[in-house]
């Protein structure tokens, strides 16, 4: 298991779902965990109430913050970094779908899908990597998706956005390798999360037919990747997108 200890870690739209789950396994192997949420404060305690039942007694907290917006992305980060003193781990989890057919995908659902999955990933980026450059070491994990390397119809919005995060983890892990900092990504397959739950029984059985370990992925399984992504096993691990899909889109 990847070591993590004294780390600080944000990881956005950690309230539920993948995000939760990924701030849980963070702290598990010794994180320090910011817990970031947009209006569900709820969620985000439970998620520091059931470290807390674990007897962790890591000074992890909760921090509001809207990733779509480029000035509360930079106030979230400085308040982390305010806060701990450091950021050594910054996973972009936060996102949303806006599904239809593109004749039929209004301006809003286009706008809304790439502001909050691509933008808000950028703004997170450029305002940790700042801190990160002057400490000389750190990780970033963007959350893409397999639909970001493969497409998907109803979802041209949302695979804009993923392979948008993809070329960001690219670009941006070569501007920052030479201050230690990498840059990877990971593209989830089909998860099971509120966000796959609302998918018809048609569509859930078509992807399980494409998936060559035939069952669907759990939270834990991306979390486990963004782990070793984020810790010193991967020191030598930068501009990668690593696919935990149970085998639905290897070549
Ligand atoms: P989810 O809907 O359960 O979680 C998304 C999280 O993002 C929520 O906590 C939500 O509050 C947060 N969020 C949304 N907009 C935000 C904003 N503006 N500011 C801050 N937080 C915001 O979905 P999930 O399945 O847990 O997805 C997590 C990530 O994994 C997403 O980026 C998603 O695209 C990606 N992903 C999921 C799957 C899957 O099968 N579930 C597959 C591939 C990729």
């Amino acid at each position: 298991m990847s070591d993590l200890s004294g780390k600080v870690a944000l990881v956005t739209g950690a309230n539920r779902g993948i995000g939760a789950e990924i701030a849980l396994g963070l702290a598990r192997r010794g994180a320090i965990v910011a817990i970031n949420y947009r209006g569900d404060d709820s969620g985000a305690r439970a998620v520091l109430a059931m470290l807390a039942a674990e007897g962790d007694t890591s000074n992890h907290a909760a921090f509001k913050g809207d990733v779509s917006d480029s000035a509360s992305c930079q106030q979230l980060v400085d308040e982390v970094v305010t806060h701990y003193g450091r950021i050594d781990v910054v996973v972009n989890n936060a996102g949303i779908t806006r599904d239809g057919l593109l004749v039929r995908m209004s301006d809003d659902d286009w706008n809304a899908v790439i502001t909050t999955n691509l933008s808000g990933a950028f703004f997170i980026t450029r305002a940790a990597a700042k801190y990160m450059m002057k400490q000389r070491s750190g990780s970033i994990v963007n959350i893409s998706s397999v639909v970001g390397l493969v497409g998907n119809a109803g979802q041209a919005n949302y695979s804009a956005a993923k392979a948008g995060l993809i070329g960001l983890t690219k670009s941006v892990a070569r501007e920052l390798a030479s201050r230690n900092v990498r840059v990877n990504a990971i593209a989830p397959g089909f998860i099971e999360t509120d966000m796959t739950a609302e998918l018809p029984e048609a569509a859930r059985a078509a992807a399980l037919g494409s998936i060559a370990m035939k069952r669907f992925g759990s939270p834990a399984d991306v979390a486990a990747a963004v782990a070793f992504l984020a810790s010193d096993d991967a020191a030598y691990v930068t501009g990668q997108v690593l696919a935990v899909d149970g085998g639905m889109t290897f070549a």
